[in-house]
């Protein structure tokens, strides 16, 4: 019974995971930036000095923060 409840623990950040990782989103190549974004034509994201690069968000979820802008209107 134990190993059941361990199961669905785990099942339920691997079905949210799966669904994120084909997500793009975009981020500012600036060292001192440390959020991701929803949107390309972000208000914080035109502020950025260097490149815009689009990137699947598991590659920068860990280091990178969700930009309080772009996902402010997506309640989950
Ligand atoms: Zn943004």
């Amino acid at each position: 019974m134990k190993k059941l409840i361990v199961f669905a623990l785990l099942l339920v950040p691997l079905t949210t995971m799966s669904v994120e990782k084909s997500k793009k989103v975009y981020i500012c190549n600036d060292k001192y930036n440390t959020e991701y974004h929803a949107n390309e034509k972000c208000p914080r994201l035109i502020d950025c000095a260097t490149d815009v690069k689009q990137v699947a968000i598991d590659e920068v979820k860990e280091f990178r923060t969700a930009c309080k802008t772009c996902f402010k209107k997506r309640k989950r």
